[in-house]
C-alpha cells in the first residue's frame, strides 16, 4: 500500500504515520526529518538545504525529489510506504509520478487529515520547534496556499484524495483513516 499523508503541521501526521507502520509495516518517510537529519549530519545536501529549513522555505524541487527517489528505492519500500510532506509541489507530483511508473507502481491514497486553523497554531505552537516562529509559521502557510493547495486539487480531480476529520482522539482518527483506504490492498 502506497500512501501519502497530507496535512498542515500540527494535523498529527507523525502520529498517524507510526499507527499505519505498525498496522501495515511500511515504513514512514518524512522529508522534513530526512532533511533535517542531512542538516545535522552536515553531509553537502545537508548544507545547501540548511538556508532554506531555517527560513521555513520550501527546499529547491530536485534536491527533496532525489532524497525521495532514493529512499523510495531501499528494500524496506517494496512492501509500500508512507509519504509525509512530500509531494508539496506540482513538480514533486510529477516525479513521483515518473518514479513509480518506471517501477510499476503508483499511488493508492492520498489522506489529508483536516484541522482547524486554530487548533492547528495551537498544536505547532505547544511543539515548539526551532523552525516554529512567527515568521516562518506565516511562510510556510503561503507556500502552502500557493504551491501545495493545487497538489491536493490535482489528488482529488484523479479521485485519489480522501480528506479525514483530524480531530478527536488519536485512535478516532486513525479509525477514520483506515476506513478511507482501499480495502483489499
Ligand atoms: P516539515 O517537517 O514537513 O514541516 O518540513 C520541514 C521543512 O523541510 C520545510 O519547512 C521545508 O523547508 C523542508 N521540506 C520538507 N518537505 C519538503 C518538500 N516536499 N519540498 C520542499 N521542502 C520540504
Amino acid at each position: 500500500m502506497n500512501i501519502i499523508l497530507f496535512g498542515q503541521p500540527g494535523a498529527g501526521k507523525g502520529t498517524q504515520a507510526k499507527n499505519l507502520w505498525k498496522k501495515f509495516g511500511i515504513p514512514h518517510i518524512a522529508t522534513g526529518d530526512l532533511l533535517r537529519e542531512a542538516m545535522n549530519e552536515g553531509t553537502s545536501l545537508g548544507q545547501e538545504v540548511a538556508p532554506y529549513l531555517e527560513a521555513g522555505r520550501l527546499v529547491p524541487d530536485a534536491l527533496v525529489s532525489g532524497l525521495v527517489m532514493e529512499r523510495l528505492n531501499s528494500e524496506d519500500c517494496h512492501a509500500g510506504f508512507i509519504l509525509d510532506g512530500y509531494p508539496r509541489t506540482l513538480p514533486q507530483v510529477e516525479a513521483l509520478e515518473t518514479a513509480l511508473k518506471e517501477k510499476g507502481k503508483k499511488v493508492d491514497k492520498v489522506v489529508f487529515i483536516e484541522v482547524p486553523l486554530e487548533i492547528l497554531l495551537q498544536r505547532v505552537e505547544s511543539r515548539g520547534r526551532a523552525d516554529d516562529n512567527l515568521e516562518t509559521v506565516k511562510r510556510r502557510r503561503i507556500d502552502y496556499k500557493n504551491l501545495t493547495e493545487p497538489v491536493k486539487k490535482d489528488y482529488a480531480t484523479r479521485n485519489l484524495l480522501a480528506t479525514v476529520d483530524g480531530l478527536g482522539t488519536t485512535e478516532e482518527v486513525f479509525g477514520r483513516i483506515l476506513a478511507s483506504l482501499p480495502q483489499n490492498s
